[in-house]
């Protein structure tokens, strides 16, 4: 059994690696150092090139074209290479690997039963699927447990991953929603900013002010949504006057099939990510 720390006293000590210098690696390493309690030069990042290096020289942390010296050198290892790379990766490092490491992979579409496969016997592996946002520690992160990680020690993981943003641990089943759901719904979120701005161009404005506006408006119903107590239907019904701008405009998102499309996009990203497992 392993934990990653008895009390958050030890956090100091915590050895974490990221195997993968990229966008995820950065925005995950980021949010857990941003408190102060995990000590940058115990964090070490591997990657082939120095490509990406910079900004994680701005953290402090450790740096290393090894991955074997990550795991060597961390109790707390994520995997943040694209998922091709995951096989090779921990065909490479899977002789270090210990009962005290906790391995917790990022990648897309690499499922539990794939990742115990690849490592020793009883393994602590779970699968995160953070999103873009991540990078800005306004992530939507889904935490998922393989059969050798106690629930212990998924709380300890989504304490030390919260400065990220929004943590949920579940069945692995709602990662694969959760894809849909979060990590290509940030996209769609940008094909609706994009209408949104195109509509107001078409009125006149200039496109500049108009993508600003849709941003904007997108963060503030967003963060009404998030940090209020109402479901979406009741604010949506606050902000239409009978006989008004907003009802009209709903009535011609209703009739273009906005949230059909928007259920289908969901469900087909779903689906995509379940057939890549
Ligand atoms: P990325 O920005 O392309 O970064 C990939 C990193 O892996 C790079 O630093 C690369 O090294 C490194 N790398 C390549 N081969 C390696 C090897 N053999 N050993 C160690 N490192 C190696 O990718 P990302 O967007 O962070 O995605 C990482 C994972 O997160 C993927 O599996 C993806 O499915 C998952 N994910 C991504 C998102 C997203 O929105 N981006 C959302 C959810 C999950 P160099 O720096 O030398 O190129």
């Amino acid at each position: 059994m392993c934990f990653l720390q008895k009390t958050m006293d030890e956090l100091p000590q915590l050895k974490i690696g990221f195997i993968g210098a990229g966008n995820m690696a950065y925005g995950i390493a980021k949010g857990i150092l941003t408190p102060g309690d995990v000590v940058a030069s115990n964090v070490t990042v591997s990657a082939p090139s120095k490509n990406n290096f910079a900004r994680f020289e701005k953290m402090g942390v450790t740096l290393t074209h090894s991955n074997e010296e990550v795991v060597q050198t961390s109790r707390l290892v994520f995997l943040a290479v694209k998922p091709h790379l995951i096989p090779a990766v921990l065909k490479a490092v899977s002789a270090h690997v210990t009962p005290q490491h906790v391995v917790v992979s990022v990648a897309a579409g690499v499922t539990l039963a794939t990742l115990e496969g690849l490592l020793p016997g009883g393994s602590c592996v779970m699968r995160l699927m953070p999103n873009l946002p991540c990078m800005l520690q306004e992530g939507a992160l889904v935490l998922a447990r393989g059969t050798g990680c106690t629930q212990e020690v998924a709380s300890q993981l989504k304490d030390l991953l919260s400065p990220c943003g929004l943590v949920e641990v579940g069945p692995e089943s709602w990662i694969d929603a959760h894809t849909g759901l979060s990590g290509s719904g940030v996209a769609f979120v940008y094909v609706f900013a994009e209408a949104l701005a195109e509509g107001a161009v078409k009125m006149g404005m200039p496109s500049v002010l108009a993508q600003r506006i849709a941003a904007q408006t997108i963060l503030g119903a967003g963060h009404l949504l998030r940090d209020g107590e109402k479901h979406p239907a009741q604010l949506k019904a606050e902000v239409c006057t009978p006989g008004g701008t907003t009802v009209y405009g709903l009535h011609a998102l209703e009739k273009g099939g906005l949230r059909a499309a928007v259920v289908d996009a969901v469900e087909a990203a779903t689906q995509r990510a379940r057939e890549l497992g």
